[in-house]
């Protein structure tokens, strides 16, 4: 347990100025307020606000906030009152306990839903001053080494779940990644005891193979070589975290054994310039593993963070990722925002080098309800977030895996109908790139746009997924009515008189449909036949002599177009099914289908071309031939012969040219697909009245 006079030479040794008598008036009173309270672990209750305190000297915070820390628990468990810390520690200390209260009280309901909401007011409330968020992520940090002497197991669970979904992000969002890891760590062992036991025996087996600790020997390599070179290095090794080792076993879908960088090393050296030496000097010396180098001192993250990273194959043949960074670089990793909280005065200096503050201000104002804030601020256990900027410089948070699509129906759900394309960072890229960390992306529309099915294999929000589907389902639905009207007129033509409106009228009741479309749609879906259809129109019709035949149906379907779309099959390729066909959209015209092969594909450059194949139950088109058949008498018949045996219906003939001894004639044939198309040909081949017969 940290003592007083402890407490006071932690603070002393980084701000001589402090305000000694303040703190020590806080000690007594928070000793006073608690009395004779317990923890879990049998300790006077008093310890915890002074050890949350002892973390916050940690990261050389002020006197405020040390204030703050031991005062955090007063007003919520016993009879202290906001009055009595204003009138002895001034408002700026009442302000900020306030703060830290109205957060504890959101952890005594444990309903995530209410969570968030509160979590939000909160946090919207304590915008103004981030320090209040500092000491709850202390105190939660405490909390949880110590939750081991809490006897519940479903109340340590509880906790340690909140500390995943909730504090873990908050700390790392604002740079605290010390904190992050050692919450994440702790809360880990809780939520998942088998995977963390299995892990940490895991680590422990390898370095045990290597006779002496593996990572100190491979540190002193690392110190050794730089030195050599001229780099004055502080290396340090560590071995990952088992929490972050798991999550990346899910993630990548790797056993252990795949896992190969277990290990990291980072090296501090003086300045910048430093810091590339030394990744020349490694990477000369090892051979490093492509893709994984990372330059975030030329580019920071969003939240600050600086240093170079790179993945190395060691001569252990293990990988070890390396981070290389100046001290003052150092500092900020471990304590993000806190570092500068501690070496810059005031919140507007932070805020001038981190516009994410605004940002987080931002998400939290306009996250619409309190779930949309939880899957703001929860981070599921298999998968990071990432923040993109629209090109206003909005902050838009996605899951990772995250489109443009993702992207633009998180903005807003018009900008995702309309999406066609995208520009990220400024390069025009295929909509189902994943975007990364930072990325400004700016999504290109078209009002004339709708949803495409083809989006729902690669977005991985749920809103996207929901509106597409919504849209896809109602338009597949206007389609199948269309198609059943198109059946039904040709039904009408085929009944021996006229039709009144009546008659619909009462073929709905014969047939149990409650209105128009629906009859439509149960034609279209064939769930009534013609006959039926006939006999509820004009009962007695279907079997009268007379009635003409049904004409004979396409049943064309294309895979890759969106239901509803309006499409037509190439008048100058004939496109069967069993084609290999393209797709061509001009703006304001529905898509044309070509055979790849054809000609006029040459003139779509302009347009978007458009990758189909034919849907499986594609039946019919109509091909066009050319015939050189011989000039003698008959010769027509034979050709007519052949098609009718083979049921291909001629609709179209046209004499292109005669001479002395043949003639050429265009056939437009309605065949079933290609093979059909081959037999056929083959066939007129095979007869001496055809010279050549040759598709168009
Ligand atoms: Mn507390």
């Amino acid at each position: 347990m940290l003592r007083q006079y402890e407490l006071l030479e932690k603070i002393r040794a980084y701000d001589p100025d402090a305000d000694e008598a303040m703190i020590n008036r806080a000690y007594v009173f928070s000793m006073k307020a608690h009395g004779s309270q317990k923890r879990a672990s049998g300790d006077p209750y008093y310890s915890h606000p002074i050890e949350v305190a002892g973390i916050l000297t940690d990261l050389h915070l002020d006197d405020e906030t040390i204030v703050t820390a031991i005062l955090h628990d007063t007003i919520e468990d016993t009879v202290a009152t906001p009055e009595e810390v204003e009138r002895l520690f001034g408002p700026n200390v009442a302000r900020l306990v306030d703060g830290v209260t109205k957060l504890s009280k959101i952890e005594a309901q444990s309903e995530s839903q209410r969570a968030a909401e509160n979590l939000r007011k909160f946090l919207l409330a304590m915008s103004g001053d981030i320090r209040v968020l500092l000491v709850k992520l202390a105190d939660r940090l405490h909390n949880m080494r110590t939750l081991h002497f809490i006897g519940s197991e479903e109340k340590r669970r509880r906790i340690a779940r909140e500390t995943m979904d909730i504090y873990a992000p908050l700390a790392e969002r604002i740079g605290m990644y010390e904190f992050m890891t050692e919450m994440q760590t702790l809360a880990f062992r809780e939520v998942e005891p088998d995977a963390y036991a299995s892990i940490s025996k895991r680590l422990e087996q390898l370095h045990k193979g290597g006779g002496d600790d593996l990572i100190e020997r491979i540190g002193r390599g690392l110190t050794a070589h730089l030195e050599a070179s001229g780099i004055e290095a502080e290396v340090q090794g560590r071995q990952k975290h088992p929490f972050s080792i798991w999550r990346k076993m899910a993630e990548r879908h790797v056993s252990f054994e795949q896992l190969s960088d277990v290990m990291a090393f980072r090296a501090v050296v003086d300045n910048v310039e430093d810091c590339y030496r030394t990744l020349g000097i490694i990477h000369q010396r090892w051979p490093m593993v492509p893709g994984r180098f990372k330059d975030f001192i030329s580019t920071p993250k969003r939240n600050g963070y600086r240093s170079l990273h790179t993945t190395i194959i060691h001569d252990e043949n293990m990988r070890i990722e390396i981070q290389i960074r100046t001290k003052g670089m150092h500092a900020q990793a471990e304590h993000g925002l806190a570092a500068h909280w501690a070496y810059k005065e005031g919140r507007e200096a932070a805020e001038a080098e981190h516009p994410w503050i605004n940002d987080l201000i931002e998400i939290l104002e306009h996250a619409g309800s309190p779930e949309e804030l939880l899957e703001h601020t929860r981070m599921a256990m298999y998968q990071d977030r990432i923040f993109a900027f629209t090109p206003k410089g909005e902050l838009i948070q996605l899951p990772k895996g995250a489109t443009p699509v993702d992207f633009a129906y998180a903005v807003h759900t018009d900008l995702g109908d309309q999406t066609v394309g995208a520009k990220v960072n400024g390069r025009v890229m295929p909509l189902r790139t994943p975007l990364d960390n930072g990325d400004q992306v700016e999504i290109l529309v078209s009002k004339a746009q709708h949803p495409q099915p083809a989006w729902l294999s690669f977005v991985v929000t749920g809103k996207a997924r929901a509106k597409i589907r919504r849209f896809v389902k109602s338009k597949e639905r206007e389609e199948t009515v269309a198609l059943g009207k198109k059946i039904f007129d040709e039904i009408v033509e085929r009944l021996p008189a006229p039709l009144g409106w009546e008659a619909i009228a009462e073929a709905l009741k014969r047939l149990n449909l409650h209105d128009d479309e629906a009859l439509m749609e149960a034609i279209a879906l064939k769930r009534v036949d013609d006959v039926a259809v006939m006999e509820a129109l004009m009962p007695g019709s279907a079997l009268k002599k007379g009635v003409k035949p049904p004409p004979q149906r396409q049943a064309i379907s294309i895979k890759g177009l969106t239901p509803g779309v309006a499409f037509q099959l190439a008048t100058c390729c004939h496109p069967i099914p069993g084609d290999r066909i393209v797709g061509l959209r001009r703006e304001g015209e529905g898509i044309e289908v070509h055979t790849i092969g054809c000609d006029q594909l040459a003139d779509g450059i302009d347009a978007d071309w458009v990758d189909l194949a034919w849907g499986d139950e594609s039946d019919g088109g109509a091909a066009r031939l050319c015939v050189v058949i011989k000039n003698e008498p008959g010769s027509l018949a034979v050709i007519a012969g052949i098609l009718g045996s083979h049921g291909a219906n001629i609709v179209g003939m046209e004499q292109v040219s005669r001479d002395g001894s043949f003639h050429t004639f265009n056939l437009d044939i309605e065949v079933h697909d290609l093979q059909h198309l081959m037999r056929i040909l083959a066939a007129l081949r095979a007869t001496d009245v055809v010279s050549t017969a040759e598709r168009l």
